[in-house]
């Protein structure tokens, strides 16, 4: 889940970015504190995607959290196989119930959520865990199932359907709550009427937005492997010259971070200015969703430039060193 407003304003200028572990919550993160790897000692895997937990998460909690990203991709070996690729996990946290969590290459899930137990934030005990599993999914998915989300998006957008609801903040966050409704629970809904939980409710409500995720999910709609491919630096003394060209293309970015330090990064826009963005914890990795030809410089904690990236294709990737 993440923030609205803050987003949308980032929306309207130029792109869908994911600070480090969310495909699309950019506004809202993981607290970096909750982000340290070395927390998630606990290790199990699904179709080669890390499972990682917090000591003391129950083993009921963990089975559940695999039985439900097993099931997203029961039909989609191919996207399975690219986020196991890309060192894809999902982290569970036990005792920080009320923190934020976002989904992408690292998505996280608390236990109480899990466990719809009473210390879950969420009430309806809506599946949190599925929406970021999606988010999880859609950074490995190929230009085909990419370019219908976007295309799909745009057209419930445009029809007025999904008024009011978390569903309409952007393209990703569309894909994610449908999904929970896909699989049998449902989202957000914003000013729509109490609707009913499940795929039923879903396909008669919005039967274009119910087919496209059936495509996806049934592996109908063609998925690919990825090979990603690993940007080139430009190197610090190229700014200046670069700039945001168009976003037209979306880009699939893979980074990690094995500087041993904290990096901030920051988008260069239209004009070639900084936009800052945020930071990646040493030894993190995670996705973002950026477009080709925008890009992306990274700095040291006392400012110094690492380098600047420039996505190239659908899927690109960084090791930032
Ligand atoms: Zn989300």
């Amino acid at each position: 889940m993440g923030l609205r407003l803050a987003f949308i304003s980032l929306w309207g200028c130029s792109l869908l970015l994911a600070v480090n572990t969310a495909s699309a919550d950019a506004s809202r993160q993981v607290p970096p504190e909750l982000q340290k790897s070395a927390l998630y000692s606990m290790e199990d895997s699904v179709h080669g995607i890390r499972i990682r937990s917090m000591p003391g998460v129950s083993a009921e909690a963990i089975e559940i959290a695999k039985a439900r990203l097993a099931m997203l991709l029961e039909h989609l070996p191919q996207v399975a196989a690219n986020l196991a690729d890309a060192g894809a996990e999902l982290r569970i946290m036990t005792g920080y119930p009320n923190t934020d969590v976002t989904g992408g290459l690292v998505s996280y899930a608390t236990e109480e959520n899990i466990l719809k137990n009473e210390r879950d934030r969420f009430t309806d005990h809506r599946d949190i865990c599925v929406h970021e599993c999606a988010h999880m999914l859609h950074t490995a998915f190929g230009p085909e199932q990419c370019a219908a989300i976007t295309q799909r998006f745009a057209e419930a957008q445009a029809a007025g359907l999904w008024p009011g609801c978390y569903a309409m903040t952007n393209e990703s966050e569309f894909f994610a709550e449908l999904t929970m409704w896909y699989f049998g629970t449902r989202g957000d809904y914003g000013r729509l009427p109490e609707p009913q939980e499940g795929p039923a409710w879903l396909k008669q409500y919005d039967p274009q937005s119910y087919e496209l995720l059936d495509s996806i999910y049934s592996g109908r709609l063609l998925s690919r492997r990825i090979e990603w491919k690993r940007l080139a630096d430009r190197g610090a003394a190229a700014e200046g010259s670069l700039k945001s060209l168009d976003s037209g293309q979306p880009s699939q970015i893979q980074y990690v971070n094995n500087t041993g330090g904290t990096v901030s990064y920051y988008w260069l826009d239209f004009e070639g200015k900084r936009v800052p963005y945020g930071t990646v914890e040493a030894g993190e990795r995670g996705s973002m969703s950026t477009f080709i030809s925008h890009p992306w410089l990274l700095t040291d904690s006392a400012g110094t430039v690492l380098g600047i990236w420039v996505p190239e294709t659908t899927h690109d990737r960084i090791v930032v060193e």
